[in-house]
């Protein structure tokens, strides 16, 4: 502890340096001693712990107060040995952001680029499908044609021709990456790039496979039966695992998902499971009351109408309704609202009897007219 330097001292600042100051001394300090520039270098290593250290207590606004006060006395207690912990090469640590530090050595995390040469899962395919609103009441088989990419028959995937084999890049031995050494103003750069040779994919075929051209994988049109449930809606999507491209190199197979619209219907409208319908009755049925015939799903089903009846009246029927998508034996109702159908045209004697029943109503409203004006005492 004796021989430990000030971490201002370390990171070449003053001791009223800012965040900012110090932030930008440590990145500073970090590339000239950063590990991969010295590989092997054991000293440098411990110059880039050091200044981990020095980073990690001051960039702290608490542990820089405790250590402006103690020193590395209280340090060495306080801190829980800080920047003790081993950090393995690219892995986060003393809580900076070190893609911060390999984007500005590198000019964009090319260091960190994934190889490309594993199993890739393949991709999920769409499919857009109209059905009737009948079919989505009752549910429907379809039968739909696809065209996907399979994994090839012929070379089970591996995109070599048969008897020929699948090498390990010899350029990359297998890693689909290469790393060089560069002489830059920051000293040396090791990086990575992808493996010219294979690709990325860290193996090499002499021979490919005729049928898919190397690729593993071939484009194949199927037909494929679809259940769509009952009481599916408008807008829902179905999945059907794994109905969609294959993987590459045994990557998971992709979903097909089935896209449904729905067409409007002429009587009803839906909303969740319920059915919405408008039913116009005579006036004289809505005045007299009677059996009417309320269209359903099933067919036109009757229903005894109230006398007096008004209109904007709503007719419930339970269970009328479309049926549950998870579970058919849960179906919404059927709403009927009862308008009244005013006739454009009328023969003669209906006219007549028309206009004797308006008399009627007529003296029956002025003998209303006659109470009330009694009532309020009018004269
Ligand atoms: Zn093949
Ligand atoms: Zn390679």
């Amino acid at each position: 502890m004796a021989d430990k330097r000030d971490y201002y001292e370390v990171l070449g600042v003053d001791k009223n340096a800012s965040a900012d100051d110090l932030k930008k001394a440590y990145r500073q300090m970090a590339k000239k001693y950063h590990p991969d520039l010295h590989p092997g270098d054991k000293t440098a290593e411990a110059q880039f712990k050091e200044v981990n250290e020095a980073y990690e207590v001051l960039s702290d606004d608490q542990k820089r107060a405790a250590y402006d006060r103690y020193g590395h006395d209280m340090g060495a207690g306080g801190f829980g040995g800080a920047g003790g912990a081993g950090f393995g090469g690219t892995g986060g640590f003393g809580g900076f952001d070190m893609g911060d530090i390999f984007d500005s050595f590198f000019g964009g995390g090319q260091s960190r680029q994934a190889r490309r040469g594993g199993p890739q899962p393949g991709s999920d395919l769409r499919y857009d499908m109209t059905i009737t609103f009948q079919e989505a009441a009752f549910g429907v088989k379809k039968q739909i044609s696809i065209t996907r990419l399979e994994t090839c028959e012929a070379c089970s995937g591996s995109g070599a021709k048969k008897g020929s084999q699948v090498k390990t890049c010899p350029t990359c031995h297998g890693t689909g990456q290469v790393r060089t050494v560069q002489n830059t103003i920051l000293g040396q750069m090791a990086t990575s790039r992808v493996c010219d040779a294979c690709r990325g994919e860290g193996t090499i075929i002499s021979q490919p496979c005729e049928a898919c051209g190397g690729q593993g994988r071939v484009r194949k049109t199927r037909k494929i039966d679809i259940n769509i449930p009952a009481g599916i809606d408008d807008g829902q999507i179905m999945t059907l695992r794994g109905q969609g491209e294959h993987g590459k190199k045994g990557g998971a197979k992709g979903d097909l998902l089935i896209y449904i619209t729905v067409r409007p219907h002429k009587l009803f409208t839906r909303q969740g499971n319920n059915l919405y319908c408008e039913v116009a009755v005579p006036y004289s049925k809505a005045v007299l009351g009677g059996e009417i015939e309320i269209p359903t799903l099933d067919g036109m089903q009757k229903h005894t109408l109230a006398e007096g009846t008004q209109p904007g009246a709503v007719v419930r029927l339970r269970g009328k309704g479309m049926p549950s998508v998870n579970n058919q034996n849960v179906k919404g109702d059927l709403f009927a609202t009862i308008s009244i159908n005013v006739p454009k045209r009328l023969s003669l004697r209906q006219k007549e009897l028309l206009r004797a029943y308006d008399e009627a109503m007529g003296e029956e409203r002025k003998s209303l007219w006659e109470r009330l004006r009694d009532t309020l005492g009018g004269k």
